[in-house]
C-alpha cells in the first residue's frame, strides 16, 4: 500500500521559497559541477565580519555564555540599540522598546504576526524586497503593492500612494535606502507618508538595513525626523548583517512602541525563545565598538558603483538609476525583451533573460519580477572589481548576440 500524501497547509501554497536564495543555489550547484558561474546574486557584503567582532563570539563561549538569554534579547545588547539610535539618529528609546531577532528578517516576521491579521491590507512600495509580501500573506493579511516609478529614482509619489490606500489599510513598509533599487526616499514623500498615517492610523515598517551604507555626504531624511508624534506608530528595523558584514549571525532588532514590542516578544517566546546568546555577545561587540568599519566597507563600494553604473549604461537601451546607497544596481533590461537568443529562444522577461544569462553568459543575477518589477534585472556589486569586469564584459557580450 502507498503511503498517504500528507495535505500541507494553505498557508504554505500562497508563498515561494526566496528567490534569491533560490537562484544563488543554482548558480552554487553550476559552479559545484566546474562552471565559471560568476555570481552577481548575492544579498550580503562580500566582507569578513571585523575581528574584534568574531573575538566576542569566540569569548562568549569560551565564558560559558552559551545558555537561552531572555526572550527579547541581553539587557546590554538593547540598549547598546538604544545608544546608537539616540547617537546615530537621535532618536530616544528604552530598552522596553526594543526586540532583538534572529536576523532582520525575522523581526519583520515578529512584526507581521504581531500586527496583521486577516481583513489587513499593507501597503508595499514595488520594486520590494522579497521577503516584504509573503511575510504580510503568512499573517494572513494582504500585501497591496504601490508601484514605483524609474523615471522619478524610485520615489515615492504621494497621489499614486492615495491610490492604494483604503480603509483597510493598516501599514505601509518602507526600505530606504532600498533592496533592490538603492534608491532613497524624498522628504517629500517622506513628509507626504507621515501625514497620511497619522492622519488614517497607519503603522510604518522602516526597514533601515542599509542605513550605514550610504553614498554623498548628506543625511538621508527619515520619517521618524518628519513628525516626532510618529514614534508612536514606527516600528524600526535594523540589524548587523550588513553594517557589520554578519549575515550568517542571525541578529536583526526592532524599535517601537512598548506594546507592539510586548506582542513581538509574545509570539518570539512561543517560536524562537531568543536569538543565538553567542551571536548577541558579537553584535553587542560591533554596536559598542568602533563604528569604522561600516565606513570603510561603503568606501571600498564606491568605485565599483562608479564601475558598474558606466558599464551598463555603456549598453545600448539600458536604463540606470544611479543607487544612493546600499549595494545593488537594478537595471532596466526591457529593451531586451521580445528578442531571440542564438539558440532560438524567445526572451519576454526577466525570469527568461536570468535564465539565458546564467546559462549562455554563466552569470548569475536575480530577475526583477522577484522584487515586483520585471522590467528588471538586480546586480550585487558586493563582489571583487575584477568579477565586476568579467561579468559586464559577458553581459555585452549576451545582450549584443540576442537577435
Ligand atoms: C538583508 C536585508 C534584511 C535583513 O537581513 P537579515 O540577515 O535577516 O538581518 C532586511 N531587509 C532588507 C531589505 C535586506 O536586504
Amino acid at each position: 500500500m502507498d503511503a498517504p500524501i500528507i495535505a500541507l497547509a494553505a498557508r504554505v501554497k500562497e508563498i515561494k521559497a526566496s528567490p534569491t536564495l533560490a537562484v544563488d543555489a543554482k548558480a552554487k550547484a553550476l559552479k559545484a559541477e566546474g562552471a565559471d558561474v560568476l555570481n552577481f546574486s548575492v544579498g550580503e557584503p562580500d566582507f569578513d565580519t571585523p575581528p574584534h567582532v568574531c573575538e566576542a563570539g569566540k569569548a562568549a563561549i569560551d565564558q560559558g555564555f552559551t545558555r537561552y538569554t531572555p526572550v527579547p534579547g541581553i539587557l546590554p545588547l538593547r540598549e547598546a540599540v538604544c545608544e546608537r539610535l539616540a547617537t546615530d539618529h537621535g532618536w530616544q528609546y528604552r530598552p522596553d522598546q526594543i526586540q532583538v531577532s534572529c536576523g532582520g528578517k525575522h523581526g519583520l516576521y515578529n512584526m507581521a504576526q504581531a500586527l496583521f491579521g486577516p481583513g489587513d491590507e499593507v501597503l508595499v512600495p514595488a520594486p520590494y524586497w522579497v521577503s516584504y509580501p509573503p511575510i504580510v500573506q503568512l499573517a494572513g493579511a494582504t500585501p497591496v503593492i504601490v508601484p514605483l516609478d524609474e523615471k522619478s529614482d524610485f520615489d515615492l509619489d504621494p497621489a499614486v500612494l492615495q491610490q492604494y490606500a483604503g480603509p483597510k489599510t493598516r501599514g505601509i513598509i518602507l526600505n530606504s535606502p532600498s533592496n533592490p533599487t538603492g534608491s532613497v526616499l524624498s522628504a517629500g514623500a517622506l513628509e507626504a507618508i507621515a501625514q497620511m498615517a497619522l492622519a488614517q492610523g497607519w503603522v510604518v515598517i522602516s526597514d533601515d538595513i542599509y542605513d550605514t551604507i550610504v553614498y554623498g555626504a548628506a543625511k538621508l531624511p527619515h520619517i521618524l525626523d518628519v513628525d516626532p508624534r510618529l514614534q508612536q506608530q514606527t516600528l524600526i528595523l535594523n540589524g548587523v548583517s550588513k553594517s557589520f558584514a554578519m549575515t550568517g549571525w542571525r541578529i536583526g532588532y526592532t524599535a517601537g512602541p512598548k506594546h507592539i514590542i510586548a506582542a513581538m516578544n509574545k509570539i518570539q517566546s512561543q517560536s524562537t525563545s531568543n536569538p543565538s546568546s553567542v551571536a548577541q555577545k558579537a553584535a553587542l561587540a560591533a554596536l559598542t565598538g568602533s563604528q569604522d568599519f561600516p565606513i570603510t566597507m561603503r568606501d571600498a563600494f564606491v568605485p565599483r558603483l562608479d564601475f558598474m553604473i558606466k558599464a551598463l549604461t555603456a549598453i545600448p537601451g539600458v536604463t540606470c538609476v544611479r543607487p544612493r546607497g546600499a549595494f545593488y544596481v537594478f537595471p532596466n533590461l526591457s529593451a531586451y525583451y521580445g528578442r531571440e537568443t542564438p539558440g532560438g529562444k524567445e526572451i519576454n522577461d526577466s525570469v527568461a533573460l536570468a535564465d539565458y544569462l546564467l546559462e549562455e553568459a554563466l552569470l548569475a543575477t536575480v530577475p526583477g519580477v522577484a522584487f515586483g518589477a520585471d522590467q528588471f534585472i538586480r546586480f550585487s556589486f558586493a563582489t571583487s572589481m575584477a568579477i565586476l569586469a568579467e561579468g559586464m564584459r559577458r553581459l555585452a557580450q549576451a545582450l549584443a548576440v540576442l537577435k
